[in-house]
């Protein structure tokens, strides 16, 4: 059977999490795979509107297991907050739906505080973080100096290794920051109030996923974040910490033998970013703000204006290379409905000649947007639900973008609502 990924083109909030929340119904089996509680996946469905940042967007349909995969930076305190919200509007999560792997590491209550006294420190050039203590724990991990989840079932062992992390962690926090140190009192005190909550849902993640491929279920792999924003191929160093691109999804799932069979790349119909960094077709003053509004580009998680602009064809199909998508979710084209004429960013200028490739990341902020219009179609198109049914400037728009990234674009919204969608 086959398997899919779901990730992000761009750099991030390109629709993905109403992307997942669709396609769960051929699948039978969520992982997110990388990153924490720093993005916000948007979902509206008959059960309501909601943000999830760590839960995967399969919680909503019935029958769908639902893992937080090893690559997953585990945050028992958010999580804990966010399963309560979905749980508060009738969404069951139980042991049986949501599942976390053993070998996920832990966030810790430093991390977040760790993420806050960096940015401070960093001032006016600081990297835009949202402060989950995302970099911070990413860098623990891979220094060795966190404790997996499943070292909850074995407490003497996570009090043991705790203590250790404890001494060496203190040092940074006084020593560099001049901040209050921890003490086991206070780790013990939060495994209590948090760590506990999560340990009826931690399990060897890894034997389940093998069994369900044994038995041909169809699994599908949950992004967090963009393409522009992988550690590795982003815009670094105003990336995340970790490796959002599909490559990487068999690894941080649980199932490092996966192949990934069908590879959908989520992108908008114009771009948005979140945070600081090189962001070549922005917009500023009133056309941005007039397209921010259209679009209601706001962060999910954080409430901060987006950053906008025209969609970019050069960072997409660069985004669409690094994924190796196989198949396009073009998203949110109802917000261009309001202008007379849609501009696209075709091509940048660098060091005085225009080019199609995605520079590398310390000369991306001399590139300059070369900018060309298509026509508008001004009118509602939110509830067209058949490709011929979209008007022929719109379908021009589409076949456009389509062809300058090289993927085809086998879905393309026209709203939020899981039904606002056309298949071609
Ligand atoms: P994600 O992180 O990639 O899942 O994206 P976000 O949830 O941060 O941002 C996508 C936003 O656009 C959410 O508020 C969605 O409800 C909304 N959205 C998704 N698709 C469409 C669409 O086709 N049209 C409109 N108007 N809004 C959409």
């Amino acid at each position: 059977m086959s398997n899919c990924a779901i990730v992000g083109i761009n750099w991030g909030d390109e629709g993905k999490g109403r992307m997942v929340d669709l396609l769960t119904q051929n699948y039978d089996v969520v992982v997110r795979y990388q990153g924490g509680g720093n993005a916000g996946h948007t979902v509206m469905n008959e059960q309501g509107k909601f943000a999830l940042h760590l839960l995967p967007s399969g919680i909503f349909r019935q029958g769908v297991v639902n893992i937080l995969g090893n690559g997953v930076a585990v945050d028992c305190e958010s999580l804990w907050t966010e399963m309560q919200d979905v749980i508060a509007k009738g969404v069951p999560v139980t042991p049986e739906n949501l599942k976390i792997s053993d070998r996920a590491s832990l966030l810790l209550p430093w991390h977040r505080e760790l993420d806050s006294l960096e940015e401070q420190r960093l001032a006016d050039k600081k990297y835009g973080s949202t402060k989950q203590g995302i970099a911070p724990f990413y860098s623990d991990k891979y220094q060795k100096k966190t404790v997996m989840a499943g070292e909850l079932l074995y407490p003497e062992k996570l009090w043991e290794h705790l203590e250790g992390i404890l001494e060496w962690k203190n040092l940074t926090l006084e020593k560099v920051y001049g901040a209050t140190p921890y003490t086991m009192d206070s780790l013990r005190a939060w495994v209590a109030d948090f760590g506990e909550k999560i340990k009826p849902f931690i399990c060897d993640t890894g034997a389940f996923l093998r069994a369900a491929q044994a038995g041909g279920k169809k699994i599908l792999f949950e992004a967090q974040l963009g393409s522009l924003r992988d550690l590795d191929y982003g815009i670094y160093p105003y990336t995340t910490s970790s490796n959002a691109i599909a490559a990487y999804a068999p690894v941080g799932s649980g199932l490092p033998s996966a192949k990934i069979d069908e590879i959908v790349g989520v992108v908008k119909a114009y771009s948005s970013c979140v945070g600081e960094g090189p962001f070549t077709c922005e917009w500023f003053g009133e056309k941005a703000d007039r397209l921010r509004e259209a679009g209601s580009e706001y962060g999910a998680k954080t409430g901060r204006p987006r950053r906008v602009g025209p969609i970019d064809l050069v960072a997409t199909r660069y985004g669409v290379e690094c994924q190796g998508a196989t198949n396009i979710a073009l998203t949110k084209l109802d917000v261009l409905s309001y202008m007379d004429e849609i501009p696209v960013c075709a091509r940048y200028e660098l060091n005085g000649e225009q080019t199609d490739r995605f520079p590398f990341p310390a000369v991306l902020p001399e590139a300059r947007p070369v900018e060309i219009t298509m026509p508008g179609w001004k009118c509602d198109i939110s509830g067209v639900r058949k490709w011929e049914d979209l008007p022929e400037a719109a379908r021009n728009y589409v076949e456009y973008i389509e062809k300058s990234i090289g993927c085809r674009i086998g879905y393309v919204s026209v709203g939020p609502e899981r039904e606002a969608i056309i298949l071609r």
